[in-house]
């Protein structure tokens, strides 16, 4: 084990943890509250307007104890129900948040925003309330008072204005034009940052649920599969979960046995969330359906699978696809997913050399799953009425991978089917961090850039990522090395 090693992997743990833990969580707890505003406060104000995925935010600011706020917040809470929360009818548009002035730990906070009324209404982009403040005459701030939202009428007409929407206090959830088509728009991918995240920790959830972890079998192609996720997971809050799992995975889980209990200590699997605490649930957006019970997940996992099959190295295609498949195989609890899945692995005869032969391989596999399903879901009326499954990408996305096609087959041209996954599944897919980070502040570029990890170029990313890094030029060697020495080095903390 060199030194070097040690130093990126504690170089990965310390950047990883220099997120805000508690603001996910805030998010999170939208779904069990009733209030569907967020109430911030000095400490989590910053962290939850700068990880929220909303375009814009509403902060208000009122004091607990004055009656007219008391009579507000029923109109406030109308509005906020249709964009804040997992049932959210327009979700990712707007976050709707309040800070009580009345307590004394807000006070600085109020007055950085120059409270001189209760309630007073603010309207910007979240980033720009991250360190920011408000000031009367000043022109040209990007934050707004709404002067107009007396009701939940208003408010909402206040905000159509603002964004050139039509939303009703009536809509009802998925009559939602958000709900995207699959020929969807270029740019909308960049949301689905956060449904990888949403996907990844709920595919842990399962395993966990299932206590999956059965042999020794399923206990080495769990550990591909969260090797894989340590080194090339898009988020660096995946990234860092994974690691600290593989790094303590001995004593978790001795001879494949896991324990799966979440007691709040360190010592069992359930107490190592795989994207921390604090990554919320029941929020797809991009992968999220038009009805209920569609979508989600299952989307979120091949969003999952492509965007790591475009961040591999030549020399861990083969490794990165045996991950995947085991995982599917082992660990994806729909029988007949996992079994067609298999037989297109199963498919496979030659070692995968190139990562662009193993990119146009998850592809073309998604590709005749979703033809599979094309007949199926509209025999069976299965589907997605928005969604239906097509063979992708269709040519509004990318003209230019389309040599030619009829009804009966479609000649692809693959090198730019490749440029275009590796475009659509690398910096687009994470571009929301970059344009979070571009209105910023210094010490956000930095952290958003570490969030590209091994897309990018070495040479520009920061100590944590490099881990990665290490990692993808050595096939897996540094930290399997790193592992291991941890492994022997480690007194066993429970028998
Ligand atoms: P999805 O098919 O989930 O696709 C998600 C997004 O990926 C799309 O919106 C689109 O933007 C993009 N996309 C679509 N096709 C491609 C492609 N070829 N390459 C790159 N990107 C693409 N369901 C079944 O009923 N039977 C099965 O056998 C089955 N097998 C599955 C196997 C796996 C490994 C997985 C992860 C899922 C499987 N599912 C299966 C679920 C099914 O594939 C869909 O995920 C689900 O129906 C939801 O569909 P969706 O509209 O969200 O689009």
């Amino acid at each position: 084990m060199s030194l070097v090693h040690l130093l990126l992997f504690a170089g990965l743990v310390i950047a990883a943890s220099s997120s805000s833990p508690g603001s996910r969580l805030i998010l999170r707890e939208i779904a069990d509250q009733k209030d569907k505003a967020v109430e911030l406060n000095t400490t989590n104000f910053d962290s939850v307007l700068k990880d929220t995925p909303a375009k814009y935010a509403v902060v208000e600011f009122f004091a607990h104890w004055c009656p007219a706020c008391r009579n507000y917040k029923p109109h406030y809470e109308k509005v906020a129900r249709l964009f804040n929360g997992p049932d959210a009818i327009h979700p990712g548009i707007v976050l709707m948040t309040r800070v009580d002035c009345a307590m004394k730990t807000n006070t600085n906070l109020c007055d950085k925003f120059s409270v001189s009324h209760y309630p007073m209404l603010f309207w910007g982009p979240p980033i720009k309330f991250v360190s920011g403040s408000w000031e009367p005459k000043k022109d040209k701030s990007e934050i707004l008072v709404i002067d107009d939202g007396r009701t939940a009428e208003r408010l909402l007409n206040w905000i159509n204005k603002q964004i050139g929407s039509s939303y009703g206090l009536d809509d009802q959830k998925f009559e939602n034009e958000h709900a995207l088509s699959n020929i969807t728009d270029y740019n909308q991918i960049s949301q689905a940052v956060y449904d990888v995240e949403e996907a990844t920790a709920e595919a842990f959830d399962i395993i966990l649920a299932h206590k999956a972890i059965k042999s020794s079998e399923t206990s080495a192609s769990f550990i591909r599969f969260i090797q894989l996720l340590a080194a090339h997971h898009l988020s660096r809050r995946c990234r860092k979960g994974a690691a600290e799992i593989l790094v303590n995975y001995d004593d978790l889980c001795p001879s494949g046995n896991c324990s799966y209990e979440k007691s709040g200590g360190n010592d069992t699997l359930g107490n190592f969330p795989i994207c921390g605490k604090d990554v919320p649930r029941g929020y797809y957006m991009f992968c999220r359906g038009s009805k209920n019970d569609t979508r989600g997940f299952s989307c979120g996992l091949w969003v999952l699978m492509h965007s790591l099959s475009v961040r591999i190295e030549d020399g861990e295609s083969h490794f990165a696809f045996t991950a995947i498949c085991d995982f599917v195989n082992n660990f994806f609890m729909c029988d007949e997913c996992r079994l067609h899945f298999n037989d297109m692995c199963l498919s496979v005869k030659t070692p995968f050399k190139k990562a662009r032969d193993f990119v146009l391989w998850v592809w073309s596999t998604h590709n005749k799953v979703n033809e599979r399903l094309m007949k199926d879901e509209a025999s069976l009326g299965t589907g997605d009425p928005k969604f239906p499954k097509i063979i992708w990408p269709p040519k509004e996305l990318c003209p230019l991978c389309y040599l030619s096609s009829n009804q009966k087959s479609i000649e692809w041209d693959h090198d730019h089917v490749y440029k275009f996954l590796k475009n659509y599944y690398g910096p687009k897919l994470v571009s929301l961090y970059k344009e979070k980070s571009v209105s910023g502040s210094k010490e956000e570029t930095v952290a958003a850039t570490e969030d590209l990890t091994v897309a990018t170029n070495a040479l520009v990313v920061p100590i944590g990522a490099a881990l990665a890094i290490a990692i993808a030029s050595c096939a897996f060697g540094a930290l399997a090395c790193y592992w291991r020495t941890q492994q022997k080095n480690r007194k066993p903390r429970r028998r």
